[in-house]
């Protein structure tokens, strides 16, 4: 229908999200998709009963705002057994409807008009946008090609009396590298004595390979207080598609993130957040999680041995680097169309997580697969 209205875009220069294109691809080409981080493997069976059993028992109307009360408190106490913080479950929890929705309440409740948020690109594709809605600047500093680790000093000297907040993201999509204590400690100095909030993305911190322990903000008093701690069900269950989250801030900010999340979406998924309060009651379930993701990244390692892709190592997430720039001088997003088309393997352009869409040669692959299907897509790369 033609529109008698100009839209006037907030959002001009941004199209359709790279996952969206490259699966709609993917589907077109019948190419092997190892370019979402989302699994192609069925959930626990048992959850998927907790659903039904919660949706049978009458749970289909909304839940509490912030989320139902046990579940919260089975949140409060799962992150006190591993990280040490207590939050309080009636004010500082809050179950949301995804962690994308989680980081835009957050944004949106927290930064004004005119206020820079500093983030690390290559990043997530929502965090700029977002923080353009509201009228902020985003303040990307690149990690480094080389290892992507995060350069402290440049953190240090883009810090200026706007800047509100600080997004962080540990392990790290798309890169899968992960914070370490040097990170911390840092991190600590720079944001000691300022007003700055740090909006931390934890989705993957139960997905962290090599004994490596992951740095929740919770783990960190000074941190925490001033930290916004953002994290999925959908990554820790395979479940990626239920859309529910949690969100754990002191009391004041949260107060502010819960005025949005009520307008937003009011609450979160019932039947799912019954579910998952029995699923909190195994943490063996979440806990397996490292293995075996660890399991699936080694396999992948091993199969493309033979491959021309140098592996950058992955240190957590389901996610994997592999440049092609020694063989290739192809764009990166020249190269994956080929990917698709030639061997019928989708992969992301790690361009595609940069504003100014830097081209280092550089693919990710999502392990997050069955085993067939990895050492089938290494297979195709192996041909590359
Ligand atoms: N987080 C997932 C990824 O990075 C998918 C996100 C999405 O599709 N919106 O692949």
């Amino acid at each position: 229908m033609q529109s008698a209205l100009h839209a006037r875009s907030k959002l001009p220069d941004v199209g359709t999200t790279i996952f969206t294109v490259i699966g709609q691809l993917a589907a077109q080409h019948e190419a092997l998709n190892l370019s979402q981080g989302a699994p192609n493997f069925a959930p626990d069976p048992k959850l998927v009963d907790g659903v039904a059993q919660a949706m049978r028992a009458g749970h289909n109307q909304y839940a509490p705002m912030a989320g139902i009360g046990a579940l919260r408190d089975a949140l409060a106490s799962k992150v006190e057994t591993l990280y040490g913080a207590r939050y309080d479950p009636a004010t500082e929890v809050t179950v949301i409807a995804s962690a994308s929705e989680g980081l835009y309440s957050t944004i949106s409740a927290l930064v004004h008009p005119g206020d820079e948020v500093i983030y690390f690109e290559p990043s997530f594709d929502s965090y700029a946008p977002i923080v353009r809605l509201q009228g902020a600047t985003p303040v990307p500093i690149k990690l480094s090609l080389q290892d992507f680790r995060v350069n402290w000093d440049e953190v240090s000297a883009a810090i200026t009396p706007k800047t509100r907040m600080i997004i962080i993201n540990t392990p790290h999509n798309p890169t899968a590298t992960v914070f370490d204590d040097a990170d911390i400690a840092r991190l600590k100095a720079i944001t000691q004595n300022t007003d700055i909030v740090i909006l931390s993305d934890e989705v993957y911190e139960h997905v962290i390979f090599d004994g490596a322990e992951h740095q929740s903000m919770a783990r960190h008093t000074e941190l925490a207080q001033r930290s916004v701690i953002v994290s999925s069900f959908g990554k820790s269950f395979h479940v990626t598609g239920w859309r529910v989250g949690y969100c754990l801030a002191p009391a004041e900010l949260m107060d502010e993130i819960r005025k949005v999340h009520q307008f937003m979406v009011f609450s979160a998924d019932t039947p799912m957040q019954y579910a998952f309060v029995e699923a909190l009651a195994k943490p063996e379930s979440y806990l397996g999680l490292s293995a075996f993701y660890q399991q699936k990244r080694d396999l992948l390692v091993h199969a493309l041995r033979e491959s021309r892709f140098e592996l950058l190592p992955s240190q957590g997430s389901f996610f994997m680097l592999a440049r092609f720039r020694g063989f290739s001088d192809e764009s990166d997003s020249d190269f994956v169309l080929r990917l698709i088309r030639d061997v019928r393997v989708a992969t992301i352009p790690l361009s595609a997580f940069y504003t100014d869409g830097t081209d280092g040669g550089v693919v990710r692959l999502s392990f997050s697969k069955d085993d067939a299907t990895l050492m089938e897509g290494a297979r195709r790369l192996c041909s590359v």
